[in-house]
């Protein structure tokens, strides 16, 4: 039985898609049989990110109305073949998906899975909730800013009372050196505001917004410290203990050799 995990944040914009993706692709990359579902229709969707767009027939709706099994509706990912796409409709809006009817195909999937991870709209709307359903864990997202925090507490109230168990914290495009100039929240101060268990700290990137508009997953094509880090959640998600890595950027010229010693 596969283990359900909703990407969720609040706000829109911080990361749940490009989480979503490359925390899958990690996972794959551990052996892990692995299924990415896009609950949510936006500007870019995960089809749209992973390069899979063309090979979209079917999507969960399609399923959902019985136009297609589960396995048609599967979309297989190039370069992993353990990890798979299960594609949002595009003629739908999210007030058209039932609840019940979500459930009960996830809960059909987990069965030949390792993990399921849905994507989240951002909102605490009809979408938000037919993606937090029918996971047993979330991984929240957030960027070091007050608004994304705030938005972020709201969601977790609601997960607690959806009887979601396993919620953990990823923190995404931190910058240190806006953090040092207090430009942003720092991540302990982050952690103390949400007392959430802190899965990850992944830094800005500008190779991930490349990648993503190549629709590729950076976490399978390139080796940048924003992938140790995606690969550092699935392994801690997995029951590794494993250390954090340092963000700041490497010292350079005589302030970084007096600053070494
Ligand atoms: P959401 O799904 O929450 O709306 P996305 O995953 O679509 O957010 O990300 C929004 C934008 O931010 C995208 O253009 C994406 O490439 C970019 N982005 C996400 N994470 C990072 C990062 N760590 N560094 C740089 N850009 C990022
Ligand atoms: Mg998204």
């Amino acid at each position: 039985m596969g283990r359900v995990v909703v990407i969720t944040s609040g706000k829109g914009g911080v990361g749940k898609t490009t989480v979503t993706a490359n925390v899958g692709a990690s996972l794959a990359k551990l052996g892990k049989k692995v299924v990415v579902v896009d609950m949510d229709i936006g500007l870019r969707n995960l089809d749209v990110v992973m390069g899979l767009e063309n090979r979209v027939v079917y999507n969960i709706m399609d399923i959902i109305e019985g136009r297609c099994k589960i396995s048609q509706a599967l979309v297989r990912e190039k370069h992993l073949s353990n990890f798979f796409l299960l594609p949002a409709s595009q003629m739908h809006t999210k007030e058209d998906v039932k609840i019940e009817a979500v459930d009960e195909i996830i809960s059909i999937i987990k069965e030949s899975f390792d993990y399921v991870l849905l994507d989240s709209p951002a909102g605490i709307e009809n979408g938000f909730r037919s993606a937090s359903s029918p996971a047993n864990e979330a991984l929240i997202v957030v960027t070091p800013d007050v608004s994304s925090v705030r938005d972020a507490d709201r969601v977790i109230g609601l997960l607690e009372n959806n009887g979601i168990e396993g919620i953990a914290l990823v923190i995404n495009r931190y910058d240190p050196n806006l953090v040092r100039k207090k430009k942003m929240l720092d991540s302990d101060d982050i952690v103390d505001v949400l007392s959430l268990d802190l899965i990850g700290i992944i830094p800005e990137d500008k190779a991930i917004i490349d990648s993503e508009n190549r629709g590729e997953v950076l976490s399978i094509v390139e080796k940048t410290k924003a992938v140790q880090a995606f690969s550092n959640i699935a392994r801690r998600m997995e029951g590794e203990n494993v250390p954090f890595i340092d963000l700041e950027p490497e010292k350079k010229g005589l302030f970084g050799i007096f600053r070494r010693k």
